[in-house]
Formats: structure tokens, C-alpha cells, sequence
């Protein structure tokens, strides 16, 4: 049954960029918003807003019972969660839908399965996934762990069930640190989510991060639309994404991809997700899952020409896929950065009044933002307030174009990371793509 009301239970980009993705499609559109968010541009532009509570995002974007109210009184027929606050949030999925309210997301049951990181890896591994080499489920017990890491190899990670943020994850070097570093990640996770279960991984040493993207029509069939290169990370914190990855083959795609479409068929998985792979001397090793759109997913649109959020929405209708394996070509390469409102250099966040604002344009320049020239960046919430994404039939064309791009972008009143972008934009490396998880952070500390 096809949607005419979607309620988009989330805010900035995101939230404009799903309000777009509706209208393109004729469907109406119903923003909620925190009190802070009231002048914001989605809220604007939408057919209907609603207020769902004050700044705090625990009693707004994070407040079931009332977004569920918000979407009976506008008379929404879908929610779509965006990513972040409650996107991953199986029990809103299935309060959502015990409303009779189609929700634009996985089914419950796999947003649920791939949320707990022990469960994940081992259906990723029933799935046929590569696994990073570990504990086969949670440890128990330090001697259990110590006898695992002697097995897999020191330097191991042990990582939080729960996990997130790359919270409740720790380093061990050597078996003399493993009993009080697990015991560290166990109260740290136990604080931040409630769950004190850990479990242990191989540490790799300098891998690249590689995710495909998926999509499923929930009823057997899937699809790849090829990898995303995030390699460039601060504390876990993708600054800029590309696509394809500088480092594959188009063999390794294909080959890679059809594991990880062939595993979302089995699945039965429906909508969009990524699968997010570790990618070290030419081998992947599943992480986790993400059963939402992600920050970076137009990295993947700009490639391969298929609008991921339109897809969203039909397969919430029950539509089948609009493109087969075999229609999608990937075509040019890609990137984008992640524009933040914060000190370029030290990311103290910089909320506050934008006094002038003039995007970037031209060929194949993408600007993903709710930003204009008044508007007040509040500091309750994420620091990002535009992605940049710039297209180019090459890597080298489409470097040229972004540094472009960059260039033209003024954002006056709170600093942003635009001096960021354009001095990563001048290293060999970057250029050359050749740079690992830890290269961010080795440059940053190296300026220091
Ligand atoms: P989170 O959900 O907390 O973000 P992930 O499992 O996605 O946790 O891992 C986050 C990041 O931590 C990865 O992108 C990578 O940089 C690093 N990481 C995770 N697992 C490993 C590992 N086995 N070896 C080395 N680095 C890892």
C-alpha cells in the first residue's frame, strides 16, 4: 500500500535530505522537532512539524510516546528514523508498527540480532562472512579469555557487546594487561549501556575500514551497491568517505559483494544496511552491522545513480527493488567530507549564529545541509551541519573538483573543519589513497 504521510522521526541533514527523498516521490511530509529545532530548515520545509519536547534529546528525538502521538495527530502512515537517536532501536520499530505505521527500516528481529555484537558475529559467521579471528561468543571468565588471546595472538581487542562510539573497547599488548584492561571495558560498557558482556577480537595492526552497502526487499532478494572507503577516522569518527575504495579491484568488489548480497538474501533482510569490514593485506573481516542509511551514503548515490532513501521508501511499501544486481554499474569515484561546526584543529565544538552562509555549487557538487545564513547551530545536538559530496569520472577529478568546492564554501560565525579538509587535501598520502584507521590520528598528532 503505497505511503502519502512520513513522519521523519530525526533532524538537520538527514532529516532534509528523507523530507526531499518524500516530495520527489509526492508524499507529504510531518518534521517533529525539540524546542531548539523550532527555525530549523526541515521543520520549514515540511508540510506539517510538530513539537515533541525540549532540547534534550532524551525527551525529544529520543522520546517514543511522544513521537508516536506526533504521528497520530498528524495522521502519518510511515516513520522514517533517519540514522542516530532511535534508527537502531528495535523496540521503537516494533511499537511503530503494532501502530499500524509502516516503518521505513529493517524488519525488528535484524535490527535487534545485529544491535548485540556478540549475535551479530555469529550470524554474520553462519551467514558466510569473514570473521576477524576471536572468541566464539561472549567471555565469560579471565582464564577463558587468557586461554582465547594465547590461541588468536597478542595484541587482541576486547570489545563491548553493546558497544558503540568505540566505547568499552580495549587494547591488550600482552597476557600481563588482560585481566585488568577486560575488567576496565566491563564497567565501562556496564555504565554506558547497561550490558557488561565483552567478548575478544584480534587486533589488526593497520587495516583500512571498507563497508558495502546493502539492500534487501525483506522477502529473499538483495543487493550490493558496491564499498565505501572510510578509512579516515578520529576516535572512531569517519571525517571523509569514498567511493569506490582506492584499494580494490573491481573482481574483489564483485566477489566480496555477492557475499554480502548472497548473505541479506538468506537473511531475508529488507531496506538498506551496511556491512562494515576491517580490510588488511587484501583480507576482509566483518565488524558489525548497521541496519540503517548511513552519514555516507551518498558517496554510493553519486556512483551508482540509485537514490537510497527513494528505495527505502518503496520497499516500505512493499515494492520490489527498482534496479537488479545486473543494472548496477559503478561509474567515477566519489567523496565526501563531513563539515562540522568545530575548531579544525583541536574539535572543541562551535556552536551558534551563522551570520553568512554561501554553499558550494557547479558540476556534480552535492551540498547535504540544513544551514542557512541566520540560522543558530544549537549545542545540544551532533556537530555536523553539512556534507559535501563532489563527483568526478576519476579519483584525480574528483580531488580537483572538492578542493574546488571547499574553496567556494563560506560558513561565517561558528568555526567549521573546512581547514581540516583542505590541508588533508594537500597530503600525498590522501592523494595517493593510500592511509589506514590510524593515519587521521597519526597526522594529528604528528602537527602538534
Ligand atoms: P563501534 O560500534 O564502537 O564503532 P566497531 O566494531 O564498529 O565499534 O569498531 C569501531 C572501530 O574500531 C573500527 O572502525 C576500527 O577503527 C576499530 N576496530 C574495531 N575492531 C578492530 C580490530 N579487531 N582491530 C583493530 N581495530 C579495530
Amino acid at each position: 500500500m503505497g505511503i502519502t504521510r512520513i513522519l521523519i522521526a530525526n533532524r538537520g541533514e538527514i532529516a532534509l535530505r528523507i523530507h526531499r527523498a518524500a516530495h520527489e516521490m509526492g508524499i507529504e511530509t510531518v518534521a517533529v522537532h525539540s524546542t531548539a529545532d523550532a527555525d530549523a530548515m526541515h521543520v520549514r520545509l515540511a508540510d506539517h512539524a510538530v513539537c515533541i519536547g525540549p532540547p534534550s534529546a532524551t525527551d525529544s528525538y529520543l522520546n517514543i510516546a511522544n513521537i508516536i502521538s506526533a504521528a497520530e495527530i498528524s495522521q502519518a502512515d510511515a516513520i522514517h528514523p533517519g540514522y542516530g537517536f532511535l534508527s537502531e532501536n528495535a523496540k521503537f520499530a516494533e511499537i511503530v508498527e503494532a501502530h499500524d505505521i509502516k516503518w521505513i527500516g529493517p524488519k525488528p528481529e535484524h535490527i535487534r540480532t545485529m544491535g548485540d555484537k556478540v549475535t551479530a558475529k555469529k550470524t554474520a559467521g553462519d551467514l558466510g562472512l569473514p570473521l576477524v579471528p576471536g572468541s566464539p561468543g561472549a567471555v565469560e571468565s579471565v582464564e577463558e579469555a587468557k586461554r582465547i588471546a594465547a590461541e588468536i595472538g597478542y595484541p587482541v581487542l576486547v570489545k563491548a557487546a553493546s558497544g558503540g562510539g568505540g566505547r568499552g573497547m580495549k587494547v591488550v599488548p600482552e597476557e600481563s594487561q588482560l585481566e585488568s584492561l577486560m575488567s576496565q571495558a566491563k564497567s565501562e560498557a556496564k555504565s554506558a549501556f547497561g550490558d557488561d558482556t565483552v567478548y575478544l577480537e584480534k587486533y589488526l595492526g593497520n587495516p583500512r575500514h571498507i563497508e558495502f552497502q546493502v539492500f534487501g526487499d525483506g522477502n529473499g532478494n538483495a543487493i550490493h551497491l558496491g564499498e565505501r572507503d572510510c578509512s579516515l577516522q578520529r576516535r572512531h569518527q569517519k571525517v571523509l568517505e569514498e567511493a569506490p575504495s582506492p584499494v580494490l579491484t573491481s573482481a574483489e568488489r564483485d566477489r566480496m559483494g555477492k557475499v554480502c548480497a548472497d548473505a541479506m538474501a538468506q537473511m531475508g533482510y529488507r531496506g538498506a544496511g551496511t556491512i562494515e569490514f576491517l580490510w588488511e593485506n587484501g583480507e576482509f573481516f566483518f565488524i558489525e552491522m548497521n541496519t540503517r542509511l548511513q552519514v555516507e551514503h551518498p558517496v554510493t548515490e553519486a556512483i551508482t545513480g540509485v537514490d537510497l532513501v527513494r528505495e527505502q521508501i518503496r520497499v516500505a511499501e512493499g515494492r520490489p527493488l527498482s534496479v537488479a544486481q545486473d543494472e548496477i554499474a559503478f561509474k567515477g569515484h566519489a567523496i565526501e567530507c563531513r563539515i562540522n561546526a568545530e575548531d579544525p584543529f583541536t574539535f572543541a565544538p562551535s556552536p551558534g549564529k551563522v551570520s553568512y552562509y554561501h554553499s558550494a555549487g557547479g558540476m556534480h557538487v552535492r551540498v547535504d545541509s540544513g544551514l542557512y545564513a541566520g540560522y543558530s547551530i544549537p549545542p545540544y545536538y551532533d556537530s555536523m551541519i553539512a556534507k559535501l559530496i563532489v563527483y568526478g569520472r576519476t579519483r584525480e577529478g574528483c580531488i580537483m573538483r572538492l578542493k574546488r568546492a571547499l574553496e567556494e564554501m563560506v560558513i561565517e560565525g561558528p568555526k567549521t573543519n573546512i581547514p581540516l579538509h583542505q590541508a588533508l587535501l594537500k597530503e600525498a598520502d590522501i592523494l595517493n589513497g593510500d592511509y589506514s584507521i590510524k593515519w587521521l590520528e597519526e597526522w594529528l598528532a604528528q602537527r602538534e
